[in-house]
């Protein structure tokens, strides 16, 4: 079933690591924003309403919309959409620019997931990030928000000088007490044109060493585990059932429509993205298209079924003329339990290793 994502750019300043596609802009741009956005929405439906069950509204800071905005956006997807009944619908939101008013309109209009941009408890990590809220603030939205939803996500940094492995423990357990169903956990990376990246030029020694953040990785892991929260990939931990269906679309290789810059879509064997640059999105130009033949359903295959629980079909490699079995790093994973066989034609990844998965993932490439 297909999975729309909307991409909402804007957010109040730039955190020092971030990379994504995202900037300031005042009131007016947001409402042209938009407008071009609901006209791909209803010119990609014009003939044919598609059925959808997840919608994923990520940024950027999804939550800078007005209520009026997040209306009108929401009711665009509504008309153009046939919405199953057991959709999922989420919005990333941003402590800061969370309020009981926009709760209240995403609920009335259907959303029934929350994602929040906590990324620590720690306020000298919150202000090494440039983030611009604190902890208190963070928990203090968390607590507004399950008054209206209850699938809350956050999202946790890992990797930050100014927090130890005691700190990150005692975060998840403040909040999984706050009623969090689901934990985002991903290392902070030194990306090409951030603020980061410059102070860690300045200062090689900034950030702590991989050993250490894989260690604090695993300690997060088994401590999730004790409270019930399941690694269903990598970076993301669930209670049962509140596992994110759309993401899980992505690791799975089911089709999506992308909607607003840069976003990406995949439907019927093809890879497109919206146009990065927002003159050229204004003018509804495409970004980049690429067909996926079978040696990239191969390598998807592979490198998406061992970062989660799903694990590789074997028969679908198979299929795509790819036998995985004659692959000796292969044989020698399945003898050592790097592999684990999961019934007749599956293997999963042996989660002692994820934080070694890109070697493996390579060495089982064909
Ligand atoms: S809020 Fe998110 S998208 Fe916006 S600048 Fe910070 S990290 Fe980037």
């Amino acid at each position: 079933m297909l999975g729309i994502y909307i991409h909402i750019p804007f957010c109040e300043s730039k955190c020092n690591y971030c990379a994504f596609n995202s900037f300031v802009a005042k009131e007016e741009e947001k409402e042209k924003y938009l407008d071009v956005l609901i006209e791909d929405i209803s010119f990609f439906a014009k003939n044919n309403k598609r059925r959808v069950d997840t919608i994923y509204i990520g940024g950027g800071t999804p939550s800078l919309l007005n209520v009026k905005q997040f209306e009108r956006l929401a009711k665009a997807i509504m008309d153009n959409f046939v919405i199953e009944k057991n959709y999922e619908f989420t919005i990333e939101a941003n402590p800061n620019s969370l309020t009981e008013e926009k709760l209240k309109s995403y609920i009335n209009l259907g959303v029934n997931r929350l994602s929040i941009g906590v990324q620590s408890l720690n306020d000298n990590s919150l202000k090494f990030v440039g983030r611009r809220h604190n902890s208190a603030e963070a928990l203090e939205k968390i607590k507004l928000a399950k008054k209206y939803i209850k699938n809350i996500s956050c999202d946790l940094l890992i990797g930050l000088p100014t927090t130890s492995c005691a700190e990150y423990l005692s975060a998840l357990n403040t909040l999984i007490a706050y009623g969090v169903t689901h934990i985002s956990s991903y290392m902070l990376q030194v990306e090409d044109g951030t603020l980061l990246k410059e102070m860690v030029i300045k200062n090689p020694k900034l950030l702590p060493d991989d050993d250490s953040c894989a260690d604090i990785y695993q300690k997060m892991v088994e401590f999730l585990k004790k409270k019930n929260f399941q690694r269903y990939e990598i970076s993301n931990f669930a209670l049962k059932g509140f596992e994110s269906k759309h993401n899980i679309k992505y690791w799975t290789g089911e089709e999506y429509i992308g909607f607003g810059l840069s976003a990406h879509s995949y439907i019927g064997g093809v890879r497109w993205s919206c146009a990065d640059r927002l003159s050229d999105f204004y003018a509804h130009k495409k970004g980049m298209e690429e067909i996926i033949g079978d040696k990239e359903k191969i390598e998807e295959h592979i490198m998406l079924g061992l970062r989660c629980f799903n694990g590789i079909d074997l028969s679908y490699l198979c299929k795509l003329n790819y036998n995985i079995k004659n692959n000796a790093f292969f044989k020698e994973y399945l003898q050592k339990g790097i592999l684990i066989e999961k019934g007749e034609n599956k293997v999963v990844l042996n989660p002692d290793y994820y934080s070694v998965n890109n070697l493996i993932i390579t060495n089982l490439l064909p």
